[in-house]
């Protein structure tokens, strides 16, 4: 696909849309824009504009324009993304949603939410609870994600095990279509069977379908009591290995979470603290709602039963904000390490997932590779980092590191998983999503995205090519 520049003329057109103050070309201001959160500069692409739409009439005018003057256009929440999906890899226009960032709506009563895709999740979070209703998407990201962002890439997170993803607390979203139209998709119903589900189609498509103007979420009671519960492992099998056992006991976590050793020593030493527990092995972290005092004790003493039963050395009771923030370090930990992270996404049905962590640390004892090992337990997602660091013999990296996403993924596909479960593809993994998709799903996909958006304009080159 050949895309035009943008010239005087476009520029001009662009700020006589949007207004002056919301059209950036310069490179000192605009050098955020070129990246997300992956650090390695080889992913990092400048943008030739980024616009700041304050409507979704805005958004539909700048897309109109790029339809009639054929360049790219690529829609950016707050840039936490880990896979390049908000990099303009052919120039063009980044187009921040970042103004668009109002609460419209929130009624406990009817149990939901209207904002604008610029809110950022955490404020959603906390403007529910102000009115004693609860909004259950919480990606470890939550303090300065959007939750547009998070709708574009189904973003998951810690609750997923009992509340599900982004998908599942998301009734109906208004979409910029590729061509221009504002679109009203999805409705505030329990159910419909009225067509193709349009709006799910949207929410994980990383901007390529549409740019989400303003969503629609569910809200929830407030869970009245809750407790975390740290469960100590010597091995990482063990530890994976328990959670399907606490949920088939009846017991339903919130979350349930799985740090390594190595990786507790790492988070440790980066928010200068002792963690419970640290010296004796790998961590369970497991979260649980309950009607009152009495059902969470009774909750309690199941899951310290199993979690014995199945070789924990030590089941305690975890301080809630403690363990939370160091769950959530765990990104910020490893990049105190290493400036370059691989970070792989993986996720595989739950009851392989102690197989595939097992498969994890042959390889990286294969490749000699440095990791760091976080998971969403409950939700069979793994998410290896592996570090670069500083060192000399480290020449031969980026081999290893590929070598070990063959064989690597190779195994997952075999076990049914996939090769993210929910950071997305964006670029970054491009080309093995190419690789490793069956190439009936990948035509699909391909015919869905050119029926939509023919002079391939929204968010080019992410995901899989067209051609
Ligand atoms: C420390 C840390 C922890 C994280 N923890 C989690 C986690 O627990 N779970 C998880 O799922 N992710 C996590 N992430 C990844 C990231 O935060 C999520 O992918 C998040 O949903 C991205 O939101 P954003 O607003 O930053 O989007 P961006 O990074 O700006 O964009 C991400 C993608 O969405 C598209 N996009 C953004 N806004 C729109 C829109 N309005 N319309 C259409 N497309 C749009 C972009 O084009 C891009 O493809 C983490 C990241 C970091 C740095």
């Amino acid at each position: 696909m050949e895309y035009n520049k943008l010239s005087d003329e476009i520029i001009a057109k662009l700020q006589a849309l949007v207004g002056v103050q919301n059209v950036v070309t310069d490179a000192g201001q605009m050098e955020i824009y070129s990246h997300d959160e992956v650090t390695d500069p080889a992913y990092h692409h400048m943008p030739e504009a980024v616009v700041f739409a304050e409507n979704a009439q805005q958004v539909a005018a700048v897309v109109k324009l790029a339809n009639e003057y054929i360049f790219p256009v690529v829609p950016r929440g707050a840039g936490t993304g880990l896979a390049c999906g908000a990099v303009p890899i052919y120039g063009g226009v980044v187009l921040s949603l970042e103004k668009m960032n109002k609460i419209i709506e929130v009624n406990a009563d009817a149990m939901y939410a209207v904002v604008e895709p610029g809110v950022r999740t955490s404020d959603l979070q906390a403007a529910a609870e102000a009115k004693g209703a609860f909004y259950a998407g919480d990606p470890c990201s939550g303090d300065s994600c959007f939750i547009g962002g998070n709708v574009a890439t189904n973003a998951g997170g810690n609750r997923a095990v009992k509340y599900g993803t982004t998908r599942h607390q998301v009734y109906a979203v208004e979409v910029v279509s590729p061509t221009g139209k504002i679109v009203q998709l999805g409705a505030r119903l329990q159910k419909q069977t009225t067509g193709y589900c349009l709006e799910q189609l949207i929410i994980g498509s990383e901007g390529t379908l549409g740019i989400i103007t303003q969503i629609t979420v569910k809200l929830l009671p407030l869970p009245k009591y809750s407790m975390d519960l740290l469960a100590v492992f010597e091995s990482p099998e063990d530890a994976i290995g328990t959670v399907n056992k606490l949920i088939m006991a009846g017991i339903m976590p919130t979350c349930v979470e799985y740090m390594d050793n190595i990786t507790i020593k790492s988070v440790e030493r980066y928010l200068g603290t002792t963690l419970q527990g640290s010296d004796k092995g790998n961590y369970l972290i497991v979260e649980v709602e309950g009607t009152s005092e009495d059902d969470l004790d009774e909750k309690a003493c199941t899951m310290d039963e199993i979690c014995s039963e199945n070789g924990a050395g030590d089941v305690l009771v975890a301080e809630h904000d403690k363990i939370w923030q160091a769950r959530k370090a765990f990104a910020e930990a490893v990049r105190a390490e290493s400036l370059i992270v691989c970070k792989e996404d993986v996720v595989c049905p739950v009851d392989h997932e102690p197989a595939l962590l097992a498969e994890i640390l042959r390889l990286a004892d294969k490749y000699q590779l440095v990791t760091r090992i976080a998971s969403h337990a409950g939700d069979g997602n793994i998410h290896l980092n592996i570090l670069k660091q500083e060192q000399e013999n480290y020449a031969d990296w980026d081999a290893r590191v590929k070598a070990n996403q063959q064989e690597l993924y190779r195994f997952i596909y075999a076990h049914g998983g996939r090769l993210s479960g929910e950071h997305g593809i964006g670029y970054k993994r491009k080309q093995l999503m190419e690789e490793f998709t069956n190439p009936d799903e990948l035509e699909m996909m391909r015919a869905i995205k050119k029926a939509l958006d023919s002079n391939n304009i929204l968010n080019p080159g992410k995901i899989f090519d067209i051609e």
